[in-house]
């Protein structure tokens, strides 16, 4: 669809060939358990037969040829530098880091999520939910088209807000390459990556990297927490935030009440849900709107202006409905 609908699909070449297999070893003593690095390439050994490996030979082999028993075994001898002998092979496929992104995700009814509009070598497990993060943006933005309640350019932040996501997490993966390579210097620069992974700061950077805890969407706004992942607030009821999110409606939670706010909410009956309560910690706030994919739309830690409330759901959910406009 991407290809027929002629959008640009952009990005880096692949640098080697990754390897992810299930073998029978006539004599698995010649490979020791573990990842390991070697002069051309990366393996690791799972006992009795797992094995994923890359060679770095510019992504030559992926696709072009049938993955035979005997084309493994050699890759695996030159990979590991011993001469293992595999008698079967009973699961393979292969991959590479070519990292590549189509330039918009949107041209006129054609909209691509998830490997359609990203791909990336799978290190670091980070593609499938790149992809469930730009159905959870989309979902609720077609709807809104559909039913016609969507303001004017609500489509477009699509592409405006899970572009630069998807960039990131190709450079992420980038990233990952440029610390295999088979050379004696990156060696040198993964052994300083560890001592920094080692430090509370260092392995608190990866975590929310790896985690998406770091992911700040770009929506314009004037609180830290909008263009976030709302926190799963728990409330004094006992429900967690994102149970209350399930009817894939917007909510205006206010750790109130507050009859203003709850009547604000109403003007938007059916595309906002408004829940007030206490939590069990509210991180300060005293009021937020979360759009229906979860991620914070307004905040505020003093008391609510209602103007820019009403600002805020206007932007993402329209024009509030008519029979409550004198509200
Ligand atoms: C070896 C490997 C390991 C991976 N490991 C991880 C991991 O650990 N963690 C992680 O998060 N991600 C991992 N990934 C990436 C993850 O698998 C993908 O990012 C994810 O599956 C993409 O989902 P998708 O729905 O976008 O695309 P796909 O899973 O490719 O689904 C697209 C579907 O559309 C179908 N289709 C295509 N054309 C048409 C058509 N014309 N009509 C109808 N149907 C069509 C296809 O058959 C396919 O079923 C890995 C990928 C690989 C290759």
């Amino acid at each position: 669809m991407r290809k027929a609908a002629g959008f640009a699909f952009v990005g880096t070449d692949p640098e080697f060939t990754g390897y992810s297999v299930e073998v029978e070893i006539a004599d698995p003593d010649q490979l020791a358990a573990g990842r390991h690095y070697t002069p051309t390439g990366m393996y690791t050994y799972a006992i009795p037969g797992i094995i994923a490996m890359v060679e770095f030979d510019g992504g030559a082999f992926h696709r072009t040829q049938p993955i035979t028993c005997e084309h493994v075994q050699a890759v695996l001898r030159r990979v590991s530098g011993t001469d293992v002998t595999l008698t079967a092979l009973q699961l393979a496929t292969t991959w590479t880091d070519r990292a590549c992104q189509a330039t918009a995700y949107r041209k006129g009814r054609v909209l691509l999520a998830g490997d359609a509009a990203h791909i990336h070598s799978p290190l670091g497990g980070q593609g499938l939910n790149l992809g469930l993060g730009d159905a959870m943006n989309l979902g609720w933005k077609l709807a809104a088209t559909i039913r016609g309640d969507a303001p004017a350019d609500l489509l477009d932040s699509y592409s405006r807000e899970r572009h630069p996501v998807g960039a990131q997490i190709l450079d992420w993966s980038r990233a990952q390459v440029a610390l295999m390579r088979p050379s004696r210097s990156t060696r040198a620069f993964e052994a300083i990556i560890r001592d920094l992974i080692a430090t509370p700061d260092g392995a608190t950077y990866f975590a929310e990297r790896v985690w998406g805890v770091s992911l700040c969407h770009e929506l314009g706004g004037g609180h830290p927490l909008v263009g976030r992942s709302a926190p799963d607030f728990e409330l004094a009821c006992g429900m967690r935030l994102g149970e209350l999110l399930r009817d894939g409606r917007g909510l205006l939670l206010d750790f109130g009440p507050r009859a203003p706010l709850r009547a604000l909410a109403d003007r938007w009956r059916g595309r906002i849900s408004y829940v007030a309560g206490e939590a069990r910690d509210r991180l300060g706030l005293t009021a937020v709107l979360v759009r229906p994919d979860g991620l914070v739309a307004w905040a505020t830690d003093i008391e609510p202006d209602l103007k820019e409330t009403a600002r805020a759901a206007a932007r993402w959910f329209g024009e509030p409905d008519a029979a409550y406009q004198g509200a």
